[in-house]
């Protein structure tokens, strides 16, 4: 058995933990990159803070390097944080299902009560869009050509009645839409350009008056370092149940995202792309974690990552065979693995100079598994470890246990010695290779 061979299986096996040295280094470059792409700052601490303990308990991935490994835990931090899976609309049990728009003025309420109007009719709903806000002048009629842009329904006041009451109108829209058999109701607000005590208690008033299945806070990606207190303000004074990133579009790398998602908790559930009615889309977690991260190759880590187990099992039956201790009974779980995973061909070509063996395990057919199946658990558990056992008596015993002829059986016991002998022959000689093992 080679050394080199043997030192690389104990090191296979050796558990450990990231040094503080491996996880400094990253943990700096994932901070910076946090930064670029907007992450209000006590986000980026308490998440990189996070990402370090983490990465210093955690066992140390045998498939990837150190700084693949940081990533990786920040990667699944960040899609945690995001709401780890796509998380849906929430519709009532009694229609119809209330939705309320809640933001700053500009963030892209309006436009995007047109946008989910035209979504939810598309997927066979009657929607009806509100008017509630009646701050500015211009607001209600906005709302009428995005609803007719998407073929639906609006409620609107009357012109010309001076200041309405946001309160009421939303209010009375929801019977309206009860009575019409509109299945969902989407309510537009009225926004302030900062944060404002009086535009709170109006929505916090909607609200309540209506009592939503959601609120949406809809808030444009490109606020950057102000979007924590900003979603904090929504948070204390109206609450909402989900979040609507706006303008993703643009240059934001979406840092938004986290720090809202971080400091409020609440998933995000749309990413609105642009000004068109379908540029919108349901917010996925795992591409908004690359896109922060700015990794195009993130997904490949994971990928790597996932796959270290099966290496892990491969590496194992590696072993046995480079310590020479290769039985029928390993024999019989190759052939048993082959049938799913696949991993016997993974091991192979782990092994140089395993090509024609390959290709012969290309070659096998389920019927033949199944015959080896039936043969090797004919045989006593000291045959299977010792073939040297098999003579003429114990063949013939074996083949009518199994169904099978004295000639199968002399077939596999051939098939084995030659394939046992193969692996010796490379284990003794040769390196072993093991993807994922070197630096990428
Ligand atoms: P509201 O004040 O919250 O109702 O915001 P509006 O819906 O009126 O949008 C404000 C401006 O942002 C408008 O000019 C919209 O066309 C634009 N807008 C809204 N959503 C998006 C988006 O996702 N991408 C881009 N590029 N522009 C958007
Ligand atoms: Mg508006």
């Amino acid at each position: 058995l080679s050394d080199r061979l043997a030192e690389t299986f104990k090191n296979l096996r050796t558990k450990g933990k990231l040094s503080a040295s491996d996880v400094d280094g990253t943990v700096r470059e994932i901070r910076r990159a946090l930064l670029e792409a907007d992450v209000a700052l006590p986000v980026v601490k308490e998440f990189t803070q996070t990402v370090r303990e983490r990465a210093l308990g955690d066992e140390v991935s045998r498939a990837l390097n150190p700084a693949q490994q940081v990533v990786q835990i920040v990667n699944e931090e960040l899609v945690g944080i995001l709401g780890g899976q796509q998380r849906r609309l929430e519709f009532a049990k009694t229609p119809p299902t209330v939705i309320m728009l809640a933001g700053l003025q500009g963030a892209g309420k309006t436009t995007l009560a047109g946008k989910l109007a035209k979504w939810l009719k598309k997927d066979g709903h009657t929607p009806m869009l509100v008017a509630a806000d009646l701050q500015r002048p211009n607001a209600v009629n906005q709302l009428q050509v995005v609803g007719e842009q998407a073929g639906v329904t609006v409620y609107a006041p009357e012109p010309g009645n001076g200041v309405g009451d946001p309160v009421k109108v939303a209010k009375d829209a929801v019977a309206q839409a009860t009575r019409a058999q509109h299945d969902t109701v989407i309510i537009d607000t009225a926004g302030r350009l900062g944060v404002d005590a009086e535009l709170m208690k109006q929505a916090a008033n909607i609200r309540k008056a209506t009592n939503p299945d959601e609120v949406l806070f809809v808030i444009d990606a490109m606020i950057g370092q102000d979007a924590v207190a900003t979603a904090k303000a929504f948070q204390e004074g109206v609450d909402f149940t989900g979040v609507v990133l706006s303008k993703l579009d643009g240059d934001a790398r979406g840092g938004a995202a986290l720090s809202v998602a971080s400091v409020t908790g609440r998933p995000i559930i749309f990413a609105s792309t642009g000004e068109g009615l379908d540029d919108f889309e349901p917010f996925h977690p795992d591409r908004m974690a690359s896109r922060i991260l700015d990794l195009g190759d993130i997904l490949t880590l994971i990928e790597q990552a996932q796959q270290a187990f099966d290496e892990e099992e491969a590496a194992k039956v590696a072993e046995k065979i480079a310590s020479e201790q290769f039985t029928l009974d390993d024999f019989l779980k190759q052939m048993q693995q082959l049938r799913g995973a696949g991993n016997i061909k993974k091991m192979m070509g782990m092994l140089p100079g395993m090509g024609s063996m390959k290709q012969q395990l290309d070659d096998f057919d389920e019927r033949e598994i199944v015959h080896t199946e039936a043969i090797i658990q004919s045989m006593t558990p000291a045959e299977r470890t010792n073939p040297k056992l098999l003579n003429g008596s114990r063949r013939l015993r074996i083949a009518k246990g199994s169904g099978m002829t004295v000639t199968d059986v002399n077939q596999l016991v051939q098939r084995f010695e030659q394939a046992a002998k193969m692996m010796k022959t490379v284990a003794r000689g040769g390196t072993p290779q093991i993807p994922g093992m070197g630096p990428m």
